[in-house]
């Protein structure tokens, strides 16, 4: 199958983009990475394709003093060579290098795919997202984007701006793990940890559910008094954040996380 006729506009600035987005059937493409098959499937149908990928002022990424910023037009493989920390070993494990060469974090946050890595990560990492729409702007933490599986809060003509990502202190310990049947395919199950004891930080998040990434705190609270986490701990903080999933899942959750806490606590 193919994709319906649409017109496209490749936009140079953001202004442009955001005026092109409040047409009627207007859709944003970044790297096109997940757009592109929900295209040739039918999966959506839109009017006008809005190719934000080559506007300038969206592929920025730099180190401010407490946080990263990552512009909306960044791609996983920018991020592989020139991020740093979790950040840098998230992309460099997305997909194949062909992928990352123009798939972008802020496309698969607004994708939403539960088996994604960004969302996993960034709501570890607490991150904040900037939005812009041509009324105004606005700020909002990651894990009030994602609404289920494949669908978002973003308005429809909201556009991602950027992605700001805390920084960790020197002193954090983070683990992270998916489980994909070969090297850099869609995680089966993930969870991923965060410990920064001097920023009084304890998360532990697991990903690939039903719909977005769900927190364990009681397991969060117990990592950051110190406590041991043994495979009684990791069932039952499972069976607690996500008793939907079935006895497979079930056991390969248990796995993600065993090993991401084994990250941590090697
Ligand atoms: C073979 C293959 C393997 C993959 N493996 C993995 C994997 O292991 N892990 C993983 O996490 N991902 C994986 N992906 C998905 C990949 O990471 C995509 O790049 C990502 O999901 C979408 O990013 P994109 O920039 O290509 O967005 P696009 O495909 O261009 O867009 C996706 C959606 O986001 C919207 N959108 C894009 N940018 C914005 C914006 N700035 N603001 C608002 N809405 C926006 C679009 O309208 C569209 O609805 C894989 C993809 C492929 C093709």
């Amino acid at each position: 199958m193919k994709a319906v006729a649409f017109d496209y506009l490749a936009p140079r600035d953001v202004a442009g983009a955001l005026a092109a987005l409040a047409e009627n059937g207007a859709k944003l493409m970044a790297g096109g990475q997940s757009l592109g098959p929900m295209l040739n499937l039918r999966l959506v149908r839109p009017r006008i394709i809005v190719d934000i990928s080559r506007i300038a002022a969206l592929r920025g990424m730099e180190e401010r003093s407490d946080s990263i910023w990552v512009g909306a037009g960044v791609t996983h493989a920018e991020i592989e060579d020139r991020g740093s920390g979790m950040l840098r070993a998230v992309a460099a494990r997305i997909a194949d290098r062909s992928v990352r060469n123009r798939g972008t974090m802020a496309g698969s946050l607004a994708h939403a795919d539960p088996a994604a890595d960004w969302p996993l990560a960034l709501s570890l990492l607490d991150a904040t997202v900037h939005l812009r729409k041509a009324g105004g702007t606005r700020t909002v933490p990651v894990d009030s984007v994602m609404e289920g599986a494949f669908t978002t809060r973003l308005a429809e003509d909201e556009l991602i701006e950027a992605i700001e990502v805390p920084k960790l202190s020197p002193t954090a310990r983070w683990g992270y793990y998916k489980f994909c049947r070969k090297t850099g395919e869609f995680a089966e199950a993930s969870a991923a940890i965060l410990l920064d004891p001097e920023r009084r930080v304890a998360r532990v998040f697991l990903g690939a559910l039903n719909g977005a990434p769900r927190a364990c705190h009681d397991l969060a609270n117990q990592l950051a008094q110190g406590g041991k986490i043994d495979a009684e701990a990791r069932a039952r903080a499972i069976a607690t954040t996500a008793p939907d999933l079935d006895p497979i899942a079930r056991r390969m959750h248990a796995g993600a996380l065993d090993r991401a806490i084994k990250q941590v606590f090697p």
